[in-house]
């Protein structure tokens, strides 16, 4: 994968997104028939706001997934929008926004694995910092007779590790 993504966040927003439109639809029956009955005003379009909240954690998730360098305003939208699914879409029958909330959380707090090449030196079992690891290496390849990077322990002319 080229970027890191909050994989774990992503696929927890996205179900939990789907769960909070379902709640929305719920709701959406119910005003349905209620207004059959004239009882409409009673729930009055709720169930629309609770499915557009379900469809932006969808989008949102979506995002995170394909910006996951602004996951903190994904995650922080999810969290919002999975609390805003109370009154509007049942919040998602609570499966939706527990996992929309965990999702959300999931993505800000998300850390990418650190690539930085200045951070190669392996940690474990080195206490000492700044030492190469094992033996230095020879001068010269014991193969060929030919320069040793020390940096990459390999011989410049045959590329033997060394
Ligand atoms: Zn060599």
């Amino acid at each position: 994968m080229s970027h890191h993504v909050p994989t774990t966040g992503f696929v927890l927003s996205l179900i939990g997104g789907i769960f909070v439109l379902l709640g929305g639809l719920a709701l959406a029956y119910v005003e349905t028939i209620l207004s059959a009955f004239g009882f409409g005003f009673i729930l009055g379009g709720l169930a629309i706001v609770g499915l557009l909240v379900g469809v932006l954690i969808i989008v949102f998730a979506i995002l995170l997934y394909v910006m996951p360098q602004m996951k903190v305003a994904w995650g922080a939208l999810i969290i919002v929008l999975s609390i805003v699914s109370w009154p509007f879409a049942l919040g998602g029958f609570f499966v939706g926004f527990l996992l929309a909330l965990i999702g959300g959380i999931l993505a800000i707090v998300y850390k990418p694995p650190v690539v930085a090449p200045m951070m190669g030196q392996p940690m474990m079992g080195q206490p000492m910092m700044g030492q190469p690891m094992g033996a230095p290496p020879p001068a010269a390849c014991p193969a060929c007779g030919g320069q040793v990077n020390p940096q990459t322990r390999t011989c410049m002319s045959c590329g033997r590790m060394v």
